[in-house]
């Protein structure tokens, strides 16, 4: 997801910036409860991104002993920030969404980690045959004046829940989100459902026939949109790093198999065995949908039916750094209709960054990506941003593509839920299993998914499992 996908979205369609406040949903106290793991005890961690992290910390302060492993040799997972190339440049997760409720904020303020306030009216919606599209037109073009004033109050989700809202039932509606797109978007010009379209596959990282129309009721559903986005120009990793300060973490430490019964886990690692009394397990969906790490006996049919509702997402970029700027520096983002690659791409010399654009690809476009190589990935996107920015815009001097595909401890970049999904898998893979293993993650946050603070309080709540209460939000 990029930018609260749904933040951003609304942004690159509206381009409007009125303010008004949003719900991510923030954690409410629970009162405390017998401890499900004795107090004191080991526990493992698996994965040190903000699922981990969020749950090594509270098990902590909860007078716990947790020991994060993880595969890579950094700490952050999907926070990869990359700083060759002048400015830090996250390859991953780069916006805290939100606004002021996401949790991650005033550990970003603590840290004193630099961030850019998004304004998504500080950009342009750009139909590759020229034209610009605005958002008068777009609501024109719908013959609904009823729904520009229902964007200018920020109430797009609401107004598509609305449309689609009656199709959906409890136990899935086998529906897509494509099937109904022509239902929602009736009378719009194509280049405006074209570029809605794009920001769309890009906020939920697949394309829209494989979208379950559940994905628009769950979790944070009563945002009003837009807010304030905060991209982290001083590097999401960093804000995990931060985070994991004098907790035990042991990297490049890959979890093989997990041995266990009820009161104890035996992990099997490439570098010896870890015992512990329980463990939090945050791999991505799309490792654990492969068995991996492999736990012995297997997670019950309960979580793995529900495992196996979900899917990976892809959302890839393509970074390019050019030796000055040609562009108008003030402009924060373009999302482009009828690009082969990018829907979206961000200006990061418009908060004082270096001269990069980056482009992000979702759905297919980010599936095409993973097969090309650099130079054509690269060549493909300067030559349309040249169409766009002029014959003057000179050749990058330096590019990353990423592949989140092929990435080895992710599989993908985050989760989404497909057709068939019942929009309730969170709920039933936060259960605990036989009061010894605890699944977190970007999935697995009952009040949301995909996102760096859905990881974070997914975390928290493991360690709220285990320790039956405790803080909620350990500083
Ligand atoms: C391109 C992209 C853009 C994104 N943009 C945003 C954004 O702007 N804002 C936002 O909020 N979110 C964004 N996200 C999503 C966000 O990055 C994730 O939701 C979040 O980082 C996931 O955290 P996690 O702790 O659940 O998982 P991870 O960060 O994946 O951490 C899990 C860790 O477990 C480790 N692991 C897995 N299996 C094993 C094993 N067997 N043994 C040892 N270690 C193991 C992995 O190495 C990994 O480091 C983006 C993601 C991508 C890929």
């Amino acid at each position: 997801m990029e930018l609260n996908r749904r933040h951003f979205l609304y942004g690159s369609v509206a381009a409007m910036a009125a303010a008004s406040s949003l719900g991510t949903a923030s954690l409410k106290s629970a009162s405390a409860s017998a401890p499900r793991v004795a107090p004191g005890a080991r526990v493992l961690v698996i994965g040190a991104g903000f699922a981990g992290i969020g749950a090594a910390r509270a098990l902590a302060l909860d007078g716990y002993t947790p020991l994060i492993v993880d595969a890579r040799d950094r700490i952050g997972g999907r926070a990869w920030s990359h700083t060759d190339l002048g400015t830090s440049v996250d390859l991953g997760a780069a916006w805290l969404h939100g606004g002021d409720d996401n949790p991650l904020k005033p550990h970003a303020q603590q840290l004193q980690i630099p961030w850019h306030p998004a304004d998504y009216g500080n950009g342009r919606r750009i139909d590759l045959r020229g034209d610009v599209i605005g958002v008068a037109e777009l609501a024109d073009s719908m013959g609904a004046p009823a729904l520009q004033a229902r964007l200018a109050d920020g109430l797009f989700w609401a107004w598509l829940r609305w449309r689609l809202g009656r199709l959906v039932n409890a136990s899935g509606s086998g529906r897509s989100l494509a099937e109904h797109w022509e239902v929602a978007f009736a009378g719009a010009p194509d280049a405006d459902a074209c570029a809605l379209r794009g920001a769309m596959e890009s906020y939920f990282a697949a394309p829209l026939d494989e979208i379950a129309l559940e994905s628009l009721f769950v979790g944070e559903g009563d945002e009003l949109l837009p807010s304030t986005e905060r991209l982290m120009t001083g590097g999401m990793q960093r804000l995990a790093e931060g985070l994991a300060t004098n907790l035990d973490v042991r990297l490049d430490t890959i979890v093989e198999r997990l041995e266990w019964s009820p009161g104890r886990v035996t992990a099997i690692t490439t570098d010896g065995e870890i015992e512990a009394e329980a463990a939090v397990i945050t791999a991505s969906v799309g490792l654990l949908q492969q068995s991996r790490p492999q736990l012995s006996p297997a997670l019950p049919d309960t979580h793995r039916s529900a495992l196996n509702r979900l899917a990976m997402g892809l959302l890839n970029k393509i970074v390019l750094r050019y030796p000055h700027r040609t562009w108008d520096d003030g402009e924060e983002y373009l999302a482009l209709c009828g690009s082969r690659l990018a829907s979206v791409v961000i200006n990061y010399g418009s908060h004082g960054g270096a001269p990069i654009l980056v482009g992000m690809l979702g759905g297919q476009r980010a599936r095409d990506v993973e097969g090309m190589s650099n130079d054509k990935a690269v060549g493909l996107l300067h030559a349309e941003l040249r169409r766009i920015l002029g014959a003057n815009l000179p050749e990058p001097d330096a590019a990353i593509v990423t592949r989140w595909g092929q990435d080895p401890w992710s599989l993908g970049s985050y989760s989404f839920l497909p057709v068939g999904a019942r929009g309730n898998e969170a709920q039933t893979l936060a259960e605990p299993v036989a009061d010894t293993l605890f699944l977190a993650g970007e999935a697995i946050d009952t009040g949301g998914y995909g996102a760096a603070h859905n990881a974070w309080r997914s975390g928290l709540r493991a360690a709220r499992q285990i320790s039956g209460g405790g803080p909620l939000l350990p500083s």
